[in-house]
């Protein structure tokens, strides 16, 4: 905005603003009134959210506000937030995520609750290493190149200048998180909290080195875990190969994907049930290309439908395979190494080729021996990294692993026993689901960046030790020649210790004591196996505690189309671009209006837009509102005069029972919608305009309307606060109010007694009669301007109604004379134009209001004209040579003209029969 002639009177400038109490205010003033004009500024004539948001951030944190500590005696709340990426810069999903979480902090902390939002972010490991990677490549250098040691100082060194990027971005967005608590899944104590947990698995003998088929990325040289890995359509072929029987019997043909791997095959397997395969099931066939024999087996694994129902079995190289190599013992043949080429397994033909060369030799050797019965045109996804985009290669390969059945068993029961529970509910079923069926989990990654894993091998014994600091002797002979693991852990076994190691777990620290287990983990669907159940294992296995009891799994951002979102697509939003735009409240609530425990959130940049208009409309009510508060007494007790007060109240109230309750079942898109009805339409719409008349009446009559005003917009910028925290402070700020910040104010509470169903019924009597009346003059084309007169035709307890909402109800609907009786005669009727309510009816005599003559002849002289307009486009689309030969566009343009005055003219049509009546 520029500094205009109008900002500087009215620019809230913090340091020259001075803050008095309201209680102070009351108390130094000589005459109990509090001058506006002397304490605060008005509201500029625009709000500009780039002039205050960073004001007020500044503010709160030089106020301490965001930071918790440990108050005995003094309920808490307490997130740690999911930590990002360190490599990581803000999305939409992020935004929703966190806003989420600052909503719920901001609305626990104005409830008086210690509260603790912990920030932090992720090492990352194979995100970061990535990024590393990519930089010392430009230097045409490979980390092999630089060693462990030195590769590791270039990523410590990219982190401490690039990483974190995020936790700036968050700042943007108005997140109260306690910064002074920061954390890093690599600094000093998180590590010793990796340690500490990772000899305790160790010992209990729940970690061991196994063989095991793994997501392997060739390019990456790493195991990644299946999150990494991201399924991409592939156009490819279905290769159906004959193998053939050993007895000479003929040939049992198999469908593969893959026919490279057919050189590690151990079996072929079928369906127990498939008949057509009943009698071959203990055969054996000649692997092709091989001199190998392998059996055919029946499993209920394989998939009838697929092929001709008989796969080819290869236990090295699917993880499927793999598991039915296990139930029928069959042996694992690794024919593709870790660089993605053939081993020498594979034999000497294709020993060293790479996989895809390999396939088309493959391919090509069975065409020559006829064995390729058929090749079709398939369409699958295959799994990519998601890093790299090389297509992964499932492989056998020796892992450290940790057993998760015994690990599972409780955290199974705490969700069965609703100690944790899930929002939505549904997923507590998808969580149960997977710990029910739990494999065991691959912990070890062949990466340098990450917590290198704590064993020690002994090269004379072979004995494994685990241990926290550096191992100079075997736990067993005590040999010296012990080396450690070059492997490092999965990022998912630090991040699984999250909730309690920021709180300084293994210590027995006093935040550990007061703030945990944690209130709730807000987070993505596709990580509740990942990492919710790891968390709460984990949380189990070390505390023997639950880290958090609530689980709200939120909603999937798409775009306005309901696909999802994707920056390489270009169909994604920026938030940070949007917060420019249109400040951060205004995406943080056009979020929240969708953050439900619903379906997936239809979002596009129209929407934060909207919301801006909706912060204008806040804006403007509240200008008007301090404008009418000059020389305002502030009454503490604020008690309703009129049906209006009573309803305004009653309404507030059910707000503010709607928003508790919402936020408690974090139903945030319930919360934001009541606000948006209730501080739109009802306040805004209706609540100001029913008290404008007041305003200009006598001394009593005007306070009471400030003081009604004042309260319900001061309680409305409160119950705002947790979604939209900077517009609510600046306009708090320019209140009277008491204490330093909206932020720490006292949260809205419903006063059940001001519930009150009568007047809300009685009101919306009023409000139909107003809405109705609008109408009419509508139709009849009244000015604005113009009181018309009208009749009220009701009985008994409506009319009593109406006559004591007269005021409100003339003034609102611009009515002049207003009489009422228990019914009317059709030759009033008959002149009159009507509206029927509930219990009562509205007439508006025309004659009364227009000049029905005049307003006759004017709508034939616009009709004729619109008729003369509209001939020759008739005439165009009535001559077929035009139709037949202009291009579509054209056409198309004429019968919209057409359509749209004939429209005008059926319109004219209705208001003449109205008039002629
Ligand atoms: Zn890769
Ligand atoms: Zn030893």
């Amino acid at each position: 905005m520029a500094r205009g002639s109008h900002c500087a009177e009215i620019d809230i400038s913090l340091n020259k603003y001075k803050r008095r109490s309201l209680q102070e205010i009351l108390n130094n003033s000589d005459d109990g009134r509090f001058n506006m004009s002397n304490t605060t500024q008005q509201l500029p004539t625009v709000y500009n959210p780039a002039e205050v948001e960073k004001k007020w951030y500044d503010y709160w944190q030089d106020k301490n506000y965001f930071h918790a500590d440990v108050k005995e005696g003094k309920p808490e709340y307490c997130i740690t937030i999911p930590p990002p990426n360190v490599t990581g810069s803000l999305h939409i999903g992020h935004a929703l995520c966190y806003t989420i979480q600052d909503v719920l902090i901001r609305w626990k902390r104005m409830q008086g609750y210690e509260t603790l939002c912990l920030p932090g972010t992720d090492h990352a490991g194979i995100a970061t290493q990535n990024k590393v990677e990519q930089q010392i490549a430009e230097q045409g250098l490979s980390r092999h190149d630089l060693g462990r040691e030195e590769f590791l100082k270039r990523v410590w060194a990219w982190k401490e200048e690039y990483g974190g990027q995020i936790l700036h971005q968050f700042k943007t967005m108005g997140f109260s998180f306690d910064w002074s608590r920061e954390r890093f899944t690599m600094d000093a104590g998180y590590v010793d909290a990796v340690l500490e947990s990772f000899v305790r698995l160790f010992n209990r003998g729940l970690i061991y080195r196994g063989a095991r088929v793994i997501n392997w990325c060739p390019r990456c040289h790493t195991a990644i875990s299946d999150i990494e890995v991201e399924y991409v359509e592939q156009h490819s072929h279905l290769w159906y190969i004959s193998y053939p029987y050993e007895d000479g019997s003929g040939y049992v043909v198999v469908a593969t994907t893959r026919p490279e791997t057919m050189l590690g095959d151990t079996a072929v397997t079928v369906n127990p049930n498939d008949e057509r395969y009943r009698d071959m099931v203990g055969k054996s066939v000649k692997l092709p290309l091989t001199n190998r024999m392998i059996p055919v087996i029946a499993d209920e694994f394989v998939d009838m439908e697929f092929g001709t129902g008989a796969v080819k079995a290869t236990p090295a190289h699917d993880p499927n395979d793999f598991e039915i190599g296990l139930r029928h013992n069959l042996p694992q043949v690794v024919v593709i190494g870790p660089d993605g080429s053939m081993t020498q397994e594979a034999g000497p033909d294709y020993e060293g080729l790479d996989r895809y060369v390999a396939r088309e030799k493959v391919v090509t050797d069975l065409q020559t021996q006829g064995l390729i019965e058929k090749i079709e045109d398939y369409t699958h996804s295959v799994g990519t990294c998601e890093r790299c985009h090389t297509t992964i290669e499932p492989l056998l390969s020796e892992q450290w692993f940790c057993k998760m059945r015994e690990l599972a068993a409780p955290a199974i029961d705490v969700v069965k026993e609703g100690k944790i529970k899930f929002f939505p509910e549904r997923y507590a079923a998808i969580y149960l689901d997977w710990m029910e069926n739990i494999r065991d989990w691959c912990i070890s990654r062949q990466l340098w960046w990450g917590h290198r894993i704590p064993i020690w091998k002994c090269d004379d014994c072979g004995q494994y030790t685990a241990a926290k600091s550096q191992l100079d002797a075997c736990s067993k002979c005590g040999g010296c020649n012990v080396t450690q693991d070059p492997d490092v852990l999965d990022t998912w076994f630090s991040s699984a210790l999250w909730p309690f190691a920021t709180l300084g777990w293994p210590q027995k620290t006093a935040e550990l004591e007061y703030f945990y287990p944690t209130d709730v983990l807000v987070t993505a669907r596709e990580i509740i196996y990942l990492w919710v159940a790891r968390m709460i294992f984990s949380s189990l296995e070390y505390l023997d505690e639950i880290p958090f009891k609530d689980v709200y799994i939120y909603a999937t951002v798409l775009n306005e189309e309901g696909k999802r979102m994707s920056k390489s697509l270009g169909t994604g939003v920026d938030p940070l671009v949007l917060v420019d735009k249109f400040g951060a409240d205004a995406l943080r609530f056009a979020l929240m209006q969708q953050a439900g425990k619903n379906q997936d959130i239809r979002f596009s940049d129209k929407r934060v837009e909207n919301v801006r208009n909706f912060g204008n409309k806040i804006w403007n009510a509240s200008r008007f509102v301090m404008m009418n508060l000059e020389n305002f007494e502030v009454s503490s007790n604020c008690t309703a005069a009129n049906l209006a007060d009573r309803w305004i109240l009653s309404r507030l109230n059910r707000t503010i029972r709607t928003v508790n309750e919402s936020l408690a079942e974090y139903d945030i898109d319930d919360a934001s919608n009541a606000l948006y009805e209730f501080i739109w339409s009802e306040f805004c719409d209706w609540y100001i305009e029913l008290a404008k008349p007041r305003l200009r009446g006598d001394d009593d009559e005007q306070s009471q309307a400030r003081n009604m005003l004042y309260h319900v917009l001061e309680t409305t910028m409160r119950l705002l606060h947790p979604i939209t925290p900077f517009i609510t402070e600046q306009i708090w700020q320019a209140m009277p109010h008491e204490g330093d910040s909206i932020m720490v104010a006292r949260f809205p509470e419903v006063e059940e007694s001001l519930i009150d169903d009568a007047a809300e019924s009685e009101m919306n009597v009023v409000m139909d009669i107003v809405r109705a009346v609008r109408n009419l003059r509508a139709e009849l084309g009244v000015s604005p301007g113009k009181p018309v007169d009208v009749r009220v035709v009701a009985k008994d307890d409506i009319k009593s109604l109406v006559e004591r909402s007269a005021d409100s109800i003339k003034a609102l609907a611009r009515i002049g004379q207003m009489s009422y009786s228990d019914d009317i005669d059709d030759s009033e009727k008959s002149k009159s134009l009507s509206a029927n309510l509930a219990g009562v009816d509205i007439y508006i005599d025309m004659a009364g209001v227009i000049d029905v003559d005049k307003e006759l002849a004017r709508i034939a002289a616009e009709f004729d004209a619109i008729s003369k307009e509209l001939a020759p486009h008739e005439a165009k689309l009535a001559n077929e040579q035009f139709v037949s030969r202009a291009p579509a566009a054209i056409i198309d343009k004429e019968r919209r003209i057409v359509e749209e005055l004939t429209e005008k003219k059926q319109k004219l049509v209705e208001r003449k029969q109205l008039l002629s009546r």
